[in-house]
């Protein structure tokens, strides 16, 4: 009960594109008015309670000397400054030409350009930059939407035990239409440093969980909604929105009765002007209405309301046209001197007002081609409190997921939406009375407030993990790759067979590993190979199976059975230079450093140092190691030179396989390489679509490899399986073609 408390008193940082109110430059200087919407009435509550702030963009570009006064505000508000050039990019751009429609699954809309990607990128980064100025131990972030995509990872990679939730306020698409987007691993790997990512409905986690599953080979548990995501768990899960309900009641209860409704009966539209809301193919359903049931003409007319939306965009202006046009020819057709079928406001309607209108509307029309949620559903049934009203919705609307007792409709056709209009202005009485009365009982229970609250216990919930990987998934994975193959397992010693220790003479291999190792030494149809950073004699010394090749110095030395020994040709000229290197690394003198002489090649070992000390000392011994003609290169708290000659793991791997299986090595060996290092990615990298590859360890560094595995305990489980797995013919032995 006590951890229960304290987790609902933790301060949150909200990060959404946009503030909680919308600035103006006016006579006065800047002028700010409060922003209308279920969402920041419902966060500000929380907000005010437990403290917290508000990252978000005022909307306008701040001149450098102009500040925001947020004096009493009863909040902390962090603006974050965006240039109108880069608003154009990164929210016209990228969040609306680009993941707008494509989210919405209306991809031949979706307009891909670099530049616009990488201005989302740097505007996310300082989004991320300001929750990390903002952030204690303790604190939730909670990021909104699709603007924001990137900044729980960029979040992650400054603050790594912060805890960050996720929601997606539009729908998440099914791999097909995902993946058509250029950077879509990016945004993959940006949303999974979350601890919870939070959808609408079950069926956009599920396109998620697909999509991390088919993209990234990341173990996904279908039945608790986890994803495994390196060495972390990412829950996921459905939070479906909902209003302010007893606001839109009363407001429905107040409103005195809509000037807009005659002597007809209201079928009402409201909507932004979008396109992915279906209002042509809305007004067409209505002309049907019109043909099919001539009784309803000078009886019935369509409201539409279409509030104005991203106008400046030559989309938008198309449609607006498209809409006047349509409206005009309709009401064209069938008008009489008393009656038009059609009345289109093109403009916003105050929110009172609009509870009127939906309270004395006959029926709704909530048509959308595609929508995450859709709130005028919920907002009309909320505001039935006198005769009851019917509400059309349509299949493709996230809320069609819950609100089971509307009519149901699919928007691209016609007659069916013209058929339930007739239903529904047909309909008697006592069938309305009990739909509305079910969704209403529905949206007074899962209003905003339950949803902030959901959400929020969700994301401040202990995660669970994903049982271990199993045979029966390795099977699945590898089981028919390599079935009737011969099998060449590489696999990286520190960090892979053992785990990282604080000097490398500590890692040492678990009697578990070596007999995993030692089963598949044993096979006939499977070779083994370490491919270690270590010097070749080192990473022997401390395996010891003289059936295993090694490979030492990311592979510049390689020895094994049936093999030439191998050492790089151009080492001969290195091999004085790294003594005179090591040297002068050694003159750093500063403490817990120290250098490791492995040959050609050597590491400088940081991680005894003192974190304040680090990033100095690092930068200096780069600088030492690029003075010298070797190449830096990052490893686990270490630093290493390698020389500049163009071998690494991959080129090292591929060497290995052609010396012993001939040049076609491909026609009869199946190759699995397991590393978790940087120095691993060269070899990830070089063997796409030659290997199936495992990165271990760490989430949040982008990979190359196919799939992750946690830690060294799902290596050792994966070595098992190769060696237990069952015997298939391989296809040739050992045999070397010239
Ligand atoms: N709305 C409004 N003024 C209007 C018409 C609509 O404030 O003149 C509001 C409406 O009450 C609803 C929101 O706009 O809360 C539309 O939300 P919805 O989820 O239906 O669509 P979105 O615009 O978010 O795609």
């Amino acid at each position: 009960m006590a951890k229960a408390q304290a987790e609902n008193e933790r301060p949150i940082l909200v990060l959404s594109n946009r503030l909680p109110f919308t600035v103006h430059r006016g006579s006065r200087g800047l002028e700010q008015r409060p922003s209308a919407g279920g969402l920041v009435s419902a966060l500000e509550p929380v907000l005010r309670k437990r403290g917290g702030t508000w990252i978000g963009w005022p909307g306008i570009e701040l001149q450098d000397k102009e500040q925001l006064e947020l004096e009493g505000a009863p909040y902390r508000v962090a603006p974050v400054r965006i240039t109108e050039k880069e608003a154009t990019r990164y929210y016209h751009g990228f969040s609306n030409r680009t993941l707008w429609p494509l989210f919405h699954s209306l991809h031949e809309r979706a307009r891909f350009d670099r530049r616009d990607w990488e201005t989302y990128r740097r505007v996310n980064q300082r989004f991320a930059d300001a929750a990390v100025s903002a952030y204690s131990p303790g604190d939730i972030a909670w990021v909104h939407d699709y603007h924001l995509m990137l900044t729980p990872q960029q979040m992650r990679l400054k603050v790594p035990d912060a805890q960050i939730a996720f929601f997606l306020h539009i729908p998440f698409p099914p791999y097909d239409i995902f993946r058509l987007l250029p950077w879509e691993e990016d945004l993959l790997w940006g949303l999974l440093a979350c601890d919870v990512i939070g959808f609408h409905v079950s069926g956009y986690a599920h396109n998620f969980l697909d999509c991390v599953e088919r993209r990234l080979g990341a173990r996904v548990d279908r039945e608790n909604m986890l994803v495994e995501h390196g060495d972390r768990t990412v829950q996921i899960g459905s939070f479906p929105i909902g209003i302010e309900f007893d606001l839109y009641e009363k407001q429905a209860l107040d409103a005195p009765p809509s000037k807009e409704v005659r002597h007809e009966r209201i079928v009402l539209g409201v909507d932004r002007l979008d396109y992915t809301k279906g209002i042509p193919e809305r007004i067409r359903a209505f002309e049907r209405l019109l043909e099919l049931y001539p009784d309803y003409r000078e009886e019935v007319v369509l409201l539409q309301i279409a509030v104005p939306s991203r106008s400046q965009v030559a989309e938008y202006k198309e449609l607006k046209r498209e809409i006047d046009e349509l409206v005009g020819r309709v009401n064209g057709r069938f008008a009489t001197s008393s009656w038009s079928p059609i009345r289109y406001l093109y403009r916003a309607v105050p929110q009172d007002r609009l509870a009127g209108l939906y309270r004395d509307a006959h029926v709704a029309l909530v048509t959308p081609l595609r929508d995450g949620m859709n709130l005028v559903a919920k907002e009309y049934v909320t505001c039935q409190v006198e005769d009851p009203g019917v509400l059309v919705l349509s299949r493709l609307a996230g809320a069609a997921e819950t609100m089971h007792e509307a009519l149901l409709v699919n928007p691209y056709n016609p007659d069916e939406c013209a058929e339930a209009m007739h239903r529904a202005l047909s309909m008697d009485e006592a069938e309305r009375g009990s739909r509305v009365a079910a969704l209403r009982r529905r949206e007074r229970r899962y209003n905003v407030d339950f949803w902030v609250r959901s959400f929020l216990t969700a994301a401040a919930e202990d995660r669970q993990t994903l049982r271990p990987a199993s045979h029966s998934e390795f099977e699945t994975w590898l089981g028919a790759y390599l079935s009737g193959y011969q099998c060449a397992l590489f696999l990286d010693y520190d960090g892979t067979l053992t785990p990282i220790v604080d000097h490398p003479s500590k890692a040492l291999l678990a009697d578990s590993m070596r007999s995993a190792l030692e089963a598949c030494a044993e096979r006939a149809d499977t070779d083994v190979a370490i491919v270690s950073g270590r010097k070749l004699e080192d990473v022997r010394s401390h395996v010891t199976d003289p059936r295993l090749t090694y490979a030492g110095n990311h592979g510049l030395e390689v020895s094994g059975p049936d093999l030439p020994p191998f050492r790089h040709e151009d080492l001969v000229h290195y091999l004085s230079r790294t003594d005179d290197l090591a040297k002068e690394l050694e003159r750093l003198g500063v403490e817990g450093a120290w250098t490791e002489r492995k040959g050609p090649t050597l590491t400088f070992h940081y991680r005894k140092v003192a974190e304040p000390k680090r990033d100095a000392l690092i930068e200096e011994a780069r600088s030492l190691i690029i003075a010298s003609g070797f190449q830096a290169r990052d490893a686990h708290c270490a630093v290493e030179a390698r020389p500049p000659i163009g071998w690494d793991k991959g080129r090292a791997v591929l060497h290995i396989l052609r010396s012993r299986y001939g040049r076609a090595w491909s026609e009869r060996v199946r190759v699995i390489y397991v590393g978790d290092d940087l120095t691993d990615e060269d070899a990830f990298r070089l063997l796409a679509g030659l290997a199936i590859t495992f990165r271990v360890g760490p989430a949040d560094v982008p990979t190359a490899a196919s799939r992750q595995l946690p830690n060294v305990d799902a290596v050792k489980a994966l070595v098992e399986w190769v060696g237990q797995r069952e015997t298939f013919e391989s296809h040739t032995p050992r045999l070397v073609d010239a």
